[in-house]
């Protein structure tokens, strides 16, 4: 097992020990009426709005944007109408200053990247993944039937040297498909295994579970109905969703979250994307900053319910959606609000000469490892099935470091592709990254 893999196991059984204390709570949510969960979530968010502007500078040194709340009756959401909107580079400028000036004992932080390739410190305490751990958890439970599935997790991280297409994690209950892995040579030892061991959940990139159940054709049809997939950090395309479903698993879910951990989105078996109330609160607004009225397409607005360590209060995390009625009850039995639509991450999936085609999120993992170096936005180019270019937008102050950044992204590249391809990569530096004429930012581009 590699040293990656062993930190990954270790860390997902830490989590799991600290999220057992958060279980009953994450539980009671399910059953909670409407009114019940608007009051938990008033108390909570004043909570952290307090704790916020005494202890986090960034709130702390702006009192005019971010007063003392008069706490009359006012209706949440119009509390936090009054309140700015906190925008992405506003977070990444001041990023050391969402942090309290001292953090709790076991608080890990980790730079991660966007949907535009962007990148970000963020920070969680032991118990924040915790409570982060049962509501997935327990979401898990309403799905499977358990709350440790057996699973096979199809994300990638940064290949490692001698990496195969299976890796253990932890205990008998979790494996690692590589996704870079997913290529006919490996097709029988890839069935056989799955196979054997009897996946009850599968949770990944919507990419990668629909090149697995391309891979395994109609070999596992038979019993696809004893597995389902939670599609995570892409767009489920519904081009996708329909051969996962024909072929691997009874059903797959759309499930939106970040590694800002500041909200989350559960598509129930109604086909319901539900906004889980325990993690955070979620607005859609319009370029102006008013509510958008059901149905139509704004921005996302988010204001995480869960950490103390890094609050983020009205942030504009970068998606768009479209909200779902706001009175209507699911037949599924929850009584949260719905979104009608969200965007994840927008982009084509890479096609290598070989045949395999992998998910635009190499470009995150390319960025995820890169120490001291803010980027701000990242596209990568396919212009041949060898010629790649990755365009990137860095802060001014980082300039210097071009060449280091240039052979870094050059090598990560190739590790991730190779040995089985041969590619070529191209870094231009731009000041920003082209928008889609709809606006929107794609983080892969193939132009084959
Ligand atoms: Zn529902």
């Amino acid at each position: 097992m590699s040293l990656q893999m062993t930190r990954l196991s270790r860390d997902r059984a830490v989590t799991q020990w600290c999220s057992m204390p958060y279980r009953g709570k994450a539980k009671q949510f399910w059953k909670m009426s409407k009114e019940e969960w608007t009051l938990y979530q008033r108390h909570r968010f004043l909570e952290i709005y307090q704790d916020a502007c005494t202890t986090i500078p960034y709130y702390r040194m702006r009192q005019q944007m971010y007063p003392e709340l008069k706490l009359q009756e006012e209706p949440l959401e119009n509390l936090l109408l009054e309140l700015p909107i906190l925008k992405k580079h506003t977070l990444q400028k001041h990023n050391l200053h969402f942090f309290p000036a001292k953090s709790a004992m076991g608080t890990a932080r980790w730079s991660a990247s966007d949907a535009v390739g962007s990148s970000l410190m963020v920070q969680a305490t032991l118990q924040e993944r915790g409570m982060e751990q049962a509501i997935f958890d327990w979401w898990k439970k309403q799905v499977t039937g358990t709350t440790r599935p057996r699973t096979i997790y199809l994300l990638g991280c940064m290949k490692q040297e001698g990496q195969t297409w299976l890796s253990h994690s932890h205990g008998a209950n979790g494996v690692h498909l590589s996704i870079y892995h997913l290529h006919k040579r490996y097709k029988d030892e890839i069935v056989r295994f799955i196979n054997d061991f009897d996946p009850q959940y599968i949770e990944g990139y919507p990419s990668a579970i629909y090149e697995l159940a391309k891979l395994a054709g109609d070999s596992l049809f038979y019993r696809k109905n004893r597995t389902v997939a939670m599609a995570a950090a892409e767009t489920l395309a519904p081009e996708w969703k329909a051969v996962i479903e024909q072929s691997l698993c009874s059903k797959v879910y759309d499930v939106h979250s970040s590694q800002e951990g500041a909200y989350g989105v559960f598509e129930c078996s109604h086909g319901h994307k539900h906004i889980h109330p325990m993690f955070g609160i979620v607005e859609v607004v319009r370029e102006d900053g008013t509510p958008t009225e059901q149905g139509e397409w704004g921005r996302l607005v988010v204001t995480g319910l869960l950490r103390k360590s890094m609050p983020l209060i009205r942030y504009e995390i970068g998606n768009r959606a479209a909200k779902g009625t706001a009175h209507g009850s699911c037949p599924c039995g929850v009584s949260w609000d719905w979104l009608e639509s969200i965007e994840g991450r927008i982009g084509d999936q890479l096609q290598l000469e070989d045949g395999r085609r992998i998910s635009m999120l190499v470009v995150n993992h390319m960025i995820d490892g890169m120490q001291g170096i803010e980027i701000h936005g990242a596209q990568l180019i396919q212009h041949t099935l060898r010629r790649f270019e990755l365009l990137i937008a860095m802060k001014e102050r980082d300039q210097g470091s071009r060449k280091y950044v240039q052979q870094s992204f050059r090598r990560r590249f190739t590790a991730l592709v190779e040995p089985l391809c041969e590619v070529e990569l191209e870094l231009t530096f731009v000041t920003e990254i082209p928008r889609e004429a709809n606006g929107t930012m794609k983080l892969a581009d193939v132009r084959l």
